[in-house]
């Protein structure tokens, strides 16, 4: 709106209903103190008695000013509905009339701010779910939530058969000799313990001199000989080996892997079908190694790891002091610690859980430590 639509002579801008029924745009001079006022528009020359007029509000939720009077062709109105006219009125005419302005011209603002209201609510309704979106890119837990449980474990085995075939073509598979049959012990003890599960684990020695152990989805095991070398006892080792087939369990990698496939595949599957999901998983995984899994996930690793190890009556404290002794002995960062960070807060938890369940009732492994170790050297 224009201030300049009400010149120094108080021009109003309305529209002129004429008692035939045509409707006209006018300008209304309104003079301050005068008796008379002129109407102007296209083929329109009017001039009004101030005296005759009377006021009416109306107009969509009261908005507007109908300025009403007589003459011998009959009644005539000029409504009266922009702001500054409105203003104008209120300045000029007579009290009754300034009145019905006023009146109309905080119709009008009320009308705005509820429709203000209205568009904000709307615009809320329909924001929601792309600020839900947004609140989901980075948070993204709930999806996995919904899709990892819906993807088929023939995904998790085939990873497995991947990494499987990368493992033995690589030609450092340790096929037996004790420290292989050590591994099989673990394994079988471990196995015979295990709650119910889909997968078919298999277990590998790998000539390797890094700490380390690691668990494809599926099941696929590989333990390093180097994290023989460096543990004290067979139940050490269980303990490691516990908590990697927890992570198979927990489907922890495959988790990762859909999170690293990103945000929209991720909405898609939720909103749609997991199907086309398997596949870029399994070719995610491709990049298996580089995977780190959350806290949270060692934490349950650490606890359903527990669990094996207490059902197959083995020392549940194994993994515990082996990460302890790692930290404390080695040089340098050994690749079990770093893809196991917070070992001595994790220790302190399973240390607890421990002294609040009592002491298990442990069964040694049928293993002869010293020649395995002897095989190693
Ligand atoms: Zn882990």
């Amino acid at each position: 709106m224009d201030g300049s639509l009400v010149d120094s002579r108080g021009e109003i801008r309305g529209v002129l209903h004429a008692p035939d029924g045509r409707a006209t745009r006018v300008a209304v001079a309104w003079p301050i103190g005068a008796r008379t006022i002129s109407v102007r528009g296209d083929g329109i020359a009017i001039d009004v008695p101030v005296d005759g007029l009377t006021a009416r509000s109306g107009g969509w939720r009261g908005g507007a000013v109908h300025l009403i009077w007589s003459d011998d062709a009959g009644a005539s109105a000029v409504t009266v509905d922009e702001a500054t006219s409105l203003l104008a009125l209120e300045e000029r005419a007579t009290p009754a009339i300034a009145e019905a302005a006023r009146a109309a011209r905080s119709g009008a603002r009320r009308t705005k701010r509820r429709f203000r209201l209205a568009v904000g609510l709307i615009a809320a309704v329909v924001a929601l779910p792309f600020l839900a979106l947004a609140f989901l890119l980075f948070h993204p837990d709930p999806l996995l939530d919904f899709v990892v449980p819906r993807l088929p474990t023939a995904i998790d085995r085939q990873i497995g058969a991947m990494v499987r075939s990368q493992t033995e073509g690589a030609g450092n598979v340790v096929p037996n000799g004790p420290a292989a049959a050590a591994v099989d012990a673990i394994a079988a003890r471990l196995l015979a313990h295990a709650p119910e599960h889909p997968y078919t684990f298999e277990f590998v020695l790998v000539r390797d001199e890094t700490v380390n152990a690691f668990a494809a989805p599926g099941g696929f095991v590989v333990v390093h000989t180097g994290l023989l070398a460096h543990a004290a006892s067979a139940e050490e080792v269980a303990g490691v080996v516990a908590h990697e087939m927890a992570h198979v369990l927990e489907r922890h990698s495959v988790r990762q892997l859909v999170r690293e496939v990103g945000f929209w595949a991720l909405v898609a599957a939720t909103f749609g079908s997991v199907d086309g999901l398997g596949g870029v998983v399994v070719d995610g995984a491709r990049n298996l190694a580089q995977l780190d899994f959350s806290r949270d996930q060692e934490r349950a690793a650490d606890d359903l790891g527990y669990a094996l190890l207490r059902a197959a009556s083995l020392p549940t404290d194994g993994m515990v002091t082996f990460f302890e002794r790692l930290a404390e002995d080695e040089p340098g960062v050994p690749a079990l610690l770093s893809t196991h960070p917070g070992s001595a807060e994790r220790a302190e938890r399973l240390r607890a859980r421990a002294r609040e369940d009592g002491a298990p009732e442990v069964r040694p492994l049928d293993v002869d430590w010293v020649a395995v170790q002897a095989s190693l050297r």
